[in-house]
């Protein structure tokens, strides 16, 4: 066992201590046997036999089947429950929220999206949201937290969203305030929703290639981006690291409404491609052409849906050489809607990328689009309440500051 009673921690916080050292162990490995935690963990196989047991009768836990160890023995293997317990993920988007619900395994047993009409009120969303919720929450006889996560900027520390373009009915509305009020009894989570999808792709991606600093993009509805340090998600003073969708490419281009000109977001999301790709629209594609239509003729080589989408390409090329030039990643992952236009596209960024960057650098760093099916920022949020729940992770949080003292700094326009 590990002796922590010298530094002053007390026998349950020993045991505590355990308890996060097997739940993590367990985390990483999946199915394992307690042999296995013990290798892992460092700590002697008494010790975890003996930490797994409340933790099979809370629920957390549980032994399924028997497997044949070594010299013809046979073990009972470990892994988290299947469906006792889980955890609720909500994600905000501008035009959509969707609902999943985790089991503490991290497999999504339940997911929905529902459309946010343009210019609908929050008010009326946010009933929508809370509906949706209770309707999935009286599901399930435990769940141990929510998560939530929204796009940017969104100060952690405050929980707080600051501003989320192109919709303004979001702006001044207190929304994880709001929802931590309707849902009381429950341990509630928020996070940007950049850095709940890095998190999901250095679990899938960065840990098994041994990258050190991950980078990840997160190009669609917005422009976010994330870095993942060692593990750990690098969070800024308040919570606001990574917001590469305010980050400028042209110092005489259009006014945002965070204040600076020539923001990244302006050109690259998907709101800016349509409105670019419907201005010249065409018969193959219309004034109404949606994200979709802009993908297949892309796909099938339709100069318009071409130029433009390689115009963003290489507007996220310049994004992307400016965070390599500050943050020196050695693994970038484009993650979220784009990952639709696949590899020609990732080439014309890489090509941009590359002409931008001394060779020695360009070499050292490796430009991938995300493979992971799954929704890796709902993912994410899963991954950020089970560290908090059951890992022991914690978040600085300050004092809340009110609306109207955001209001008064100018953070709301
Ligand atoms: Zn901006």
């Amino acid at each position: 066992m590990i002796n922590l009673q010298h530094k002053g921690l007390s026998i349950e916080g020993v045991q505590g201590h355990n308890r996060q050292v097997i739940l993590k162990a367990l985390h990483d490995l999946g199915t394992c046997s307690r042999k296995d935690i013990s290798i892992v963990s460092g700590l002697d196989q008494a010790t975890v036999t003996r930490a797994i047991g409340p933790l099979l009768e809370d629920g957390v836990v549980e032994e399924v089947g028997l497997v044949k160890g070594g010299r013809g023995r046979r073990s009972i293997n470990l892994n988290f429950s299947e469906t006792g317990r889980h955890i609720l993920c909500l994600r905000l988007q501008r035009r959509s929220f969707s609902i999943s619900v985790f089991n503490l395994r991290g497999e999504s047993v339940v997911l929905e999206e529902f459309a946010i009409p343009k210019g609908q009120p929050a008010t009326d969303t946010f009933n929508d949201i809370t509906q949706a919720m209770e309707l999935r929450i009286a599901d399930f006889t435990q769940m141990d937290g929510i998560g939530i996560a929204v796009p940017g900027p969104f100060l952690e520390s405050d929980e707080r969203v600051i501003l989320i373009t192109e919709s303004p009915e979001w702006q001044g509305f207190d929304l994880i305030s709001a929802l931590r009020s309707q849902f009381t009894e429950l341990a509630f989570y928020s996070t940007h929703d950049a850095k709940a999808a890095a998190l999901t792709e250095w679990r899938h991606s960065a840990r098994k290639s041994g990258s050190k600093v991950l980078l990840y993009i997160s190009a669609g509805q917005g422009i976010g981006s994330a870095l993942v340090i060692g593990g750990e998600v690098y969070r800024g003073s308040r919570g606001l690291a990574g917001e590469i969708g305010h980050m400028s490419i042209d110092i005489g281009g259009a006014l945002c409404k965070c204040g600076n000109t020539g923001c990244l977001e302006l050109y690259a999301s998907r709101i800016a491609l349509l409105r670019a790709v419907r201005e010249r629209a065409t018969k193959r594609l219309p004034k109404e052409a949606t994200f979709t239509d802009v993908v297949d003729a892309y796909t099938d080589n339709d100069p318009i849906a071409k130029e433009e989408v390689n115009k963003v390409a290489c507007y996220l090329a310049q994004g992307i050489t400016n965070c390599i030039n500050f943050a020196n990643p050695d693994l970038i992952v484009i993650g979220d809607e784009y990952v639709r236009f696949g590899e020609s596209f990732l080439n014309v960024i890489k090509s941009q990328v590359e002409k931008a960057l001394l060779p020695s650098v360009y070499r050292s760093i490796t430009i991938e689009l995300s493979a992971l099916t799954e929704d890796t920022v709902l993912k994410g949020a899963f991954l950020d309440v089970f560290a908090q729940t059951y890992l022991g992770a914690t978040r600085d949080t300050q004092e809340r500051t009110t609306i109207d003292a955001i209001r008064k700094e100018g953070e709301i326009r």
